[in-house]
């Protein structure tokens, strides 16, 4: 017989059929025995009675998280056992046959309740079981109705998904980059894309027009907040657009993701409100203002952009400027001449989408001509052997017909994050690393044997003492 989804059941009553998953919970009744049968699709109360007596004293070992096989009949409950409140509380099914696929230790915490309580170094070392308990597993499910939903909106509007290098050189986005040493070429590295800002840039050169990606990103940061060393942003790049068109084609793609995803939320304001950098820091003090009137209300949703950010910071380690986004960010147009004289003024053509006080992505229309973006690396005091050994691709290709372009990159743990109502991203990412960078499941990062080392030409340090 063919298994079936527990939810099917719905439509199957009086009939015989064969479900498969999970011993939920087990109540002994005396002469009967219930279980909470579970699996992808939801749970059922399941049945054993004396009519059944094989099943019946099968079902005296079942314990929690038992991987069954259950053969038997659906029916419907009587109008006094409807449970209304229960996605099948209509339905009980009946146990004929049971088989048990795999037996369970207990779990080291429960599965049928939140397990947002649990410590979460435990939680991560068992993520597998902790991905098991319903919010988890429905946070799992909206993560991937959000990135299905972006990928059918931007197929609608003309856009490929391509894929680029994870093995690639730096591209500075203001992170330290994870290094990967080359076997084949000792003393040299790869590292891991912080985004994939330049090779959607050069997508844009090779006549691509319209391109997105659901891109990995990976950021050796510090230990900060509610960060991850890898990461997934929706990446996009489009040709011909000004700022105007990035803006309200990704605005258009955000109020439809809430009404097919999230329906019952309700955005603020549409369209969305725009303040400038310098409107934001003063009303604010800062450029992720939440700008929600109820704060309480779960289901409010504030989204606000950002614009006329300035194309430079003073770096206040360095002393020197820095790129507030980075360093392919164009100038607006009526800024070029500030550029050789007061560069820590001029505005650029960026912009970030700011959702309840959250920045949830951030974009601008791109330089796409040789002497900009040189003078732009000249200004962050790149010397000219460097600018070419770091960026010289990108120079060459800005000489062989580069479009206008521009983009943006929204973050998809933050959307979706938001949208479920957690408190941090690791609540959808299925495994995630721990705040220091850990995965106490993997037991990464973990040690190589030496002589793994030495075919990558790796000689380890021992790690420093740590001070006090
Ligand atoms: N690459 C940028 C980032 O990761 C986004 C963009 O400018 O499109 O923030």
């Amino acid at each position: 017989m063919k298994r079936i989804f527990v939810l099917e059941t719905l439509n199957r009553i009086g009939e015989e059929v064969l479900l498969k998953g999970w011993v939920h919970v087990r109540r002994n009744m005396g002469k009967m025995i219930f279980i909470e049968l579970r699996d992808r699709t939801g749970i059922i109360q399941v049945v054993f009675h004396p009519g059944n007596p094989e099943a019946l004293a099968a079902a005296a070992d079942l314990r929690s998280e038992y991987v069954v096989a259950i053969r038997g009949k659906v029916n419907a409950r009587p109008e006094k056992q409807v449970q209304a409140n229960q996605p099948l509380g209509t339905v009980e099914f009946e146990a004929l046959e049971l088989t048990v696929l795999n037996a369970a230790k207990t779990p080291p915490f429960e599965l049928n309740a939140d397990t947002s309580a649990v410590d979460e170094e435990l939680r991560l070392k068992y993520r597998y079981l902790d991905l098991r308990s319903e919010r988890m597993r429905k946070n799992t499910e909206l993560r991937f109705k959000v990135t299905k939903f972006f990928r059918d909106f931007l197929e609608q509007k003309g856009f490929f998904e391509i894929e680029t290098p994870i093995l690639t050189k730096g591209t500075p986005e203001g992170s330290r980059e994870y290094l990967v040493p080359s076997r084949l070429h000792a003393g040299k590295f790869y590292v891991l894309p912080q985004s994939p800002q330049q090779f959607k840039q050069l997508l844009m050169v090779a006549g691509m027009e319209r391109y997105f990606q659901v891109a990995r990103c990976f950021r050796d940061e510090d230990q900060r907040g509610d960060r991850q060393p890898e990461f997934t942003q929706l990446d996009m790049e489009m040709s011909f657009v000004d700022e105007e068109d990035v803006i309200s084609l990704v605005e258009e793609m955000l109020i439809k993701l809430v009404e097919t995803v999230s329906p019952e939320k309700k955005i603020l304001q549409k369209p969305f409100p725009r303040l400038s950098y310098a409107e934001a820091m003063e009303k604010y003090g800062n450029d992720k203002p939440d700008v929600r009137v109820n704060k309480d209300d779960p289901n409010e949703l504030a989204f606000c952009w950002i614009v006329d950010f300035p194309l430079f910071e003073k770096s206040e380690s360095e002393g020197r400027l820095v790129s507030a986004h980075h360093p392919f960010t164009a100038p607006r147009d009526d800024q070029k001449e500030l550029l050789a004289t007061a560069p820590e003024k001029v505005i650029a053509k960026a912009y970030d989408i700011v959702l309840n006080g959250y920045e949830i992505g951030g974009g601008s229309i791109r330089i796409h001509d040789r002497e900009t973006q040189n003078k732009i690396f000249q200004i962050l005091g790149l010397a000219d052997d460097e600018i070419v050994e770091r960026f010289g691709h990108m120079l060459e290709a800005f000489e062989y017909g580069a479009p206008p372009h521009g983009g943006i990159a929204p973050g998809i743990d933050r959307v979706a994050m938001i949208l479920a109502g957690e408190p941090n991203i690791r609540e959808v990412i299925t495994f995630p690393k721990t705040g220091d960078a850990r995965d106490p499941m993997m037991g990464a990062p973990s040690p190589l044997p030496e002589v793994q080392l030495q075919e990558a030409h790796i000689l380890a340090l021992a790690p420093k003492e740590k001070k006090g």
